[in-house]
């Protein structure tokens, strides 16, 4: 049998050694962190890819550990709603729903389908050759792995795909992003929503139990150091006079809760697949997280590259029909999520007066049709 190594203990690498084990596979993963810590903050999962965990028969489980999400709003700097869309409406109709989650919660679920002796921990990969017997990695502690295919599911930094594609280097959005999770209890927060003002965005999204996940983006020079030592104070006066409860969530932030990053993408390839080689989420298609996609088209993938294992015994062939089916959606995820992104962290008074004004007079329908069109999927 074909032997598969996995590049990556992230969602995609999970959600893949899953899928292939269906298939009867059993991948192996190298993950570059010495152990597997609870991470992260908060994430969406929309119902594209609770249908992707439905397929491989693992949606129940995160069902169980998420929160169903009815809702979210894009409110002003006072609150007021510039749109509201009803997405449980949407996703009702492809018969799921959508969810928020810890991410270390969704971690867990998917290590649970795993085998402990799948994971090893501490290799970071550094390249990878095409051989005639398949595919060498290479490590950066000078040890070499030979497999017949390899998956590159090892995010946005991915040494193999630059390696292979020297061009595609992350590019910055313009703006950086906080997040933390707190305890939410007494807020009475139902709904998710972003409120977009001149001095930023905030996000609040509830997760399960009584938890709060709440992110905020500013536009930023890229790797600023006056945000890499940005507290919670320094927050709460960048985001003076917005709405309730924006002043109480940062109250009840710890510094040492805080994540940071500023936000990159990949700018879209031309390719996915290279012969016994395949790139896979984040590493092929990382997008800002202004749809909340990044991490469900990492489980699409992982189903779709299953569904095509399944039809072709020919593997390199059936790299390049996943690349087929996965370029162009990805490619639209990733171009309009950074639109997105630029028209919410607008910061000029009258463009973002202007920007209120028109997203107060849209249709509901124009964002359910957009939802619609993510949350179609083809497997
Ligand atoms: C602020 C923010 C909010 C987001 N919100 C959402 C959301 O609401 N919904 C959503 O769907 N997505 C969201 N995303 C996107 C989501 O986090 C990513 O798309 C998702 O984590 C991608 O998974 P991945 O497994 O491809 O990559 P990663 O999560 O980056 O995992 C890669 C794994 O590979 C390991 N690794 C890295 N380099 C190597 C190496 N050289 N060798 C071996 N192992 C290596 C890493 O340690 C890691 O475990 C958000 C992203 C950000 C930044």
């Amino acid at each position: 049998m074909n032997r598969f190594t996995i590049i990556g203990g992230g969602i995609a690498g999970l959600t893949t050694a899953i899928a292939l084990g269906r298939l009867g596979y059993r991948p192996v993963i190298f993950e570059a962190a010495p152990a597997l810590k609870p991470l992260g903050a908060g994430l969406a999962l929309a119902a594209n890819a609770i249908k992707a965990f439905q397929k491989i028969g693992i949606s129940d489980t995160i069902i169980r550990t998420g929160r169903l999400l009815d809702a979210f709003s894009i409110l002003d700097e006072q609150g007021r709603v510039l749109t509201r869309t009803d997405s449980r409406a949407v996703s009702r109709k492809f018969g799921t729903d959508n969810f928020t989650i810890h991410r270390s919660v969704l971690h867990q679920a998917l290590l649970s389908y795993l085998n402990d002796s799948q994971i090893i921990l501490g290799k970071r990969a550094i390249g990878a050759e095409q051989t005639p017997d398949g595919v060498l990695v290479r490590f950066d502690d000078g040890t070499f792995h030979q497999t017949d295919h390899l998956l590159v599911a090892d995010g946005i930094h991915s040494p193999i795909r630059q390696q292979l594609l020297p061009d595609s280097m992350p590019r910055f959005a313009g703006y950086t992003c906080w997040r933390a999770v707190i305890d939410g209890s007494g807020l009475d927060l139902k709904e998710a929503s972003e409120t977009w003002g001149r001095r930023g965005r905030v996000g609040l999204v509830p997760l399960a139990d009584q938890k709060l996940y709440w992110f905020a983006c500013v536009n930023a020079p890229a790797k600023d150091p006056r945000f890499r030592r940005f507290s919670v104070e320094d927050l709460r006066r960048q985001f003076e006079g917005y709405h309730d409860p924006i002043p109480q969530v940062l109250a009840r932030t710890r510094n040492e809760n805080l994540l940071w990053n500023d936000i990159m993408d990949l700018k879209p390839l031309r390719r996915y697949a290279f012969g016994n080689l395949l790139l896979m989420g984040d590493a092929a298609h990382a997008t800002t997280p202004n749809m909340g996609q990044g991490a469900c088209q990492a489980i699409e993938d992982a189903v779709i590259l299953a569904d095509e294992l399944s039809r072709s015994k020919d593997v390199p062939e059936a790299f390049r029909r996943f690349e087929q089916r996965r370029l162009k959606r990805t490619h639209y995820i990733v171009e309009t999520s950074r639109r997105i992104g630029q028209v919410a962290q607008l910061e000029s008074p009258v463009l973002a007066g202007l920007r209120n004004r028109l997203f107060r007079l849209l249709p509901a329908g124009m964002n359910e049709r957009r939802l619609e069109t993510l949350y179609q999927v083809d497997f």
